[in-house]
């Protein structure tokens, strides 16, 4: 079975002591391809770094992290223009709104997001979004982007069946992780009425580890416990989620030009 991990944060410090072994353990169980989100400048050269220790597994995206987006966040839009410019990153994000932690950057958050979008229109390359607590606001900004143009992901999904809905009308992918299999995270529900080539799979790490890890550092080998909730869920069997889902991330995704 080969699977993607669509979603890692395997550059932060969480796996400073153990990433060479982290990787090995994803490899063992057929997972050989990692895409690296960005939240901001001050981690680039740690996704530099890793990319350069695995230059075939690796894939990095440019963004600004809507938590991140800040009193400087002209500068740090410069920043992923420039990395954009470079031809070197798969995707841009993750970009989107998060009103959870702080609200008074709103404002930023949608400028950047909305011109965010626009570069990676213009790059031809898919989104990553980011979204919490802010459904409204983030289909408000999509809303200016619609077309054959827009495409990619809506990371960590946890949005209604309505709002999955929308999101497959903008021409995203529902990434779905460890929240799949908590017993309160709701997309349970519904999901498998959701056809499946709308889906690609994720873990988020080092975060939302799934049950029965939940809690815990997340890594991608923990992938296959999303896998067999999925399976049970669509009652068919981790093989066809596995496949289905790999292929919807190479369809969204160029991931073989890239170097
Ligand atoms: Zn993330």
């Amino acid at each position: 079975m080969k699977l993607i991990d669509s979603h890692t944060h395997l550059y932060l410090p969480d796996f400073d002591e153990d990433r060479d072994a982290v990787i090995a353990r994803a490899n063992a169980l057929g997972i050989d391809t990692f895409l690296l989100p960005a939240i901001g400048a001050s981690y680039t050269s740690r996704m530099e770094d890793l990319k350069k220790a695995y230059p075939n597994q690796m894939h990095l995206m440019t963004g600004l992290h809507p938590t991140h987006v800040k009193e400087n966040y002209e500068e740090e839009l410069d920043h992923v223009e420039e990395l954009l410019k470079s031809q070197t990153r798969v995707a841009v994000g993750e970009i989107g709104i998060d009103l959870y932690w702080d609200r008074s950057f709103l404002p930023q958050q949608q400028i950047a997001f909305d011109r965010q979008i626009q570069w990676a229109k213009d790059h031809d390359l898919p989104i990553v979004i980011h979204c919490r607590d802010a459904f409204k606001e983030v289909f408000d900004v999509l809303a200016g982007h619609r077309g054959p143009k827009l495409k990619g992901i809506f990371h960590c999904f946890t949005g209604t069946q309505a709002d999955a809905q929308q999101a497959l009308d903008c021409n995203l992918l529902l990434g779905i992780g460890g929240v799949v299999t908590f017993k309160n995270g709701k997309i349970d529900q519904y999901i498998a009425d959701i056809p499946l080539k709308h889906l690609v799979l994720e873990t988020d790490a080092p975060y939302l580890a799934p049950t029965p890890y939940r809690g815990k550092r997340n890594e991608s080998a923990y992938l296959y416990e999303v896998v067999k909730r999925l399976a049970e869920l669509y009652q068919t069997t981790p093989e066809i989620i596995a496949a289905q889902t790999t292929q919807n991330l190479i369809n969204c995704f160029d991931l073989g030009e890239k170097k």
